[in-house]
């Protein structure tokens, strides 16, 4: 049993914090939650190693929608490197990268895609605890188009008999969702069009087989017309949707469709070195549209959920709470900034009854993090403690020593 004390609590269901509460873990679960009084403890509680949570904020550990830890951010290209080297040179970075998103409070993470059902392996060897890192839900390959975006590590497929076919490998293959590539990727092409790459058919395909197989469908789509496809097809999330206009994102909100913009890939894109100077004028474009696109979503109230895109070249496993930043910065209030970091992720995951707030009940994937986030969402990067399904996963300070 760990008691968190006299900490100030972001619950994701109140408006704001609360406390100073003790939050009484057992086992698994968060089990209570009690404003704080001094004294002995109570009964049954005696032998409970207790964390002091003063001056410090307690909230759900982060959801990470969009990751790539088998992807080297640091290489020079982290996506070629992937034809270059052995699967099991991958398998280990991919473990790295799993267990430095951990240290950093995410506590779940829902792959956007990796070669040869990598994520799979290791979403089993953290399950089984053999290697730290996230609950990881798996896509296998992205779906892709013959030479589409990403066919390096994607599986091809064309049509809606072959992407029919491509979802029901994917499941066999252990896929806990399906990862479809509906646009080219803007900022890799020569003009920032972010073009369709599958008809609303071929995507509306997918889902329907998804569907019946008891899986959501996240998107990658950047055009504006290949965000619209997306949408009608009836995908769980379209990702990025850089260049969505407001029409389009009504047929977003009209659908009920989570926005992932993974805001940090343009944040750090924007301030890469080395580019030449024609990327650094497609990207101040993209950087421009990117943030009329998602500062639109936000006040038009489509749900916003985090995800990194870490992998991406500079996109660090580290990034979520940059994430969380960036999204206030579009114009999300603070606690709702955070929100999207962690229930509106545990939603869009399906797992919303066990994580995603701190309630008693459900899982204690919990970020002990110092000072008031709300004041200062930096605060979010100053982790004290994450506990993993009620067991401590990183004690940077020695709390719990
Ligand atoms: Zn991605």
């Amino acid at each position: 049993m760990i008691v968190i004390e006299k900490v100030r609590l972001i619950d994701g269901i109140a408006d704001g914090a609360r406390g100073p509460v003790d939050v009484v873990v057992d086992g698994e679960r968060i089990v209570a939650i009690r404003d704080h009084r001094p004294g002995p403890p109570p009964a049954g509680e005696e032998t409970a190693r207790r964390i002091d949570g003063s001056g410090r904020t307690l909230l759900a550990g982060f959801v990470d929608c969009h990751c790539h830890y088998p992807i080297d951010p640091l290489a020079d290209d982290g996506f070629a490197l992937f034809g270059q080297e052995p699967h099991e040179r991958t398998i280990l970075r991919a473990a790295r990268s799993a267990a430095a998103a951990l240290r950093a409070g995410v506590t779940t993470a829902r792959s956007a895609g990796a070669p040869g059902n990598l994520d799979v392996v290791l979403r089993d060897a953290i399950a089984a605890g053999d290697t730290p890192g996230p609950r990881l839900l798996a896509a296998g390959p992205a779906l892709t188009i013959t030479g589409g975006h990403g066919w390096l590590f994607g599986r091809e497929a064309d049509g809606e008999l072959e992407l029919v076919r491509a979802v029901r490998t994917n499941v066999r293959d252990g896929a806990d969702h399906i990862k479809v590539v509906a646009s080219e990727a803007a900022m890799l092409t020569t003009a920032v069009a972010g073009v369709e790459e599958m008809t609303e058919a071929e995507v509306a395909a997918v889902v329907r087989e998804a569907a019946r197989l008891r899986r959501r469908v996240m998107a990658h789509a950047q055009g504006d017309q290949a965000v619209r496809n997306a949408a009608r097809a009836g995908v769980a999330s379209v990702e990025h949707a850089f260049l969505a206009n407001d029409e389009t994102l009504a047929v977003m909100k009209e659908c009920g469709t989570t926005l992932v913009p993974t805001l940090t890939v343009t944040d750090v894109w924007s301030a890469l070195p080395g580019r030449s100077p024609d990327q650094v004028e497609r990207q101040a474009v993209l950087s421009r549209l990117h943030r009329r696109s998602t500062e639109s979503a936000i006040r038009m109230g489509i749900p916003i959920a985090t995800g990194t895109d870490c992998g991406v070249k500079g996109v660090l496993p580290e990034h979520l709470a940059r994430e969380i930043r960036n999204a206030w910065d579009h114009g999300l209030a603070p606690i709702d900034a955070i929100r999207a970091g962690t229930v509106n992720g545990a939603r869009l995951l399906g797992l919303a009854d066990e994580i995603g707030t701190v309630e008693a009940g459900k899982v204690a994937d919990l970020l002990l993090v110092e000072g008031d986030p709300l004041a200062d969402l930096r605060r979010l990067e100053e982790v004290a403690l994450v506990l993993q399904r009620g067991r401590i996963a990183h004690d940077p300070r020695g709390l719990a020593a």
